[in-house]
């Protein structure tokens, strides 16, 4: 169902809610019919206004907690009590061990590995054979 469909179709309700209220004060119908489609043309907007407003801070939640990561970390003192740690990239993440509630640093370490491309066969088979022959044959 293309976009055009929910426009026909919000179109057609509010014609059939303008009708059936401008049936009510028949003696002004037409006056009834507009004064009751432009309402819910306001009613309606502002209904989405609010809509694309908590939308939009839910969206906004979402982000915020995505970037709230954790780990499964282990303190270094010797009970070696494991708890998960609310971890910031962009932040210093410190916390406090529960079981011996000395504050712990979490050091974050990264490396970097070389991508690795896959070999694209349909371009190399000529070069291949080529290569191939000249092991082979000599020439
Ligand atoms: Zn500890």
């Amino acid at each position: 169902m293309g976009p055009i469909f929910y426009i026909i179709k919000s179109i057609l309700i509010t014609a059939a809610i303008s009708t059936l209220i401008a049936l009510v004060f028949l003696s002004h119908f037409w006056q009834a019919f507009a004064i009751s489609a432009a309402l819910q043309v306001i009613i309606f907007y502002i209904i989405n206004t609010i809509r694309d407003v908590s939308i939009q801070k839910l969206e906004n939640q979402r982000i915020a907690e995505y970037s709230k990561q954790g780990l499964l970390l282990k303190c270094p003192c010797y009970k070696q009590n494991q708890e998960f740690v609310p971890i910031v990239l962009n932040e210093n993440n410190n916390y406090n061990c529960e079981v011996c509630n000395k504050p712990v640093v979490v050091s974050i370490e990264t490396t970097t590995l070389a991508a690795t491309v896959p070999v694209d066969l349909e371009n190399s088979q000529d070069k291949i054979s080529q290569i191939y022959n000249k092991i082979t044959n000599g020439n």
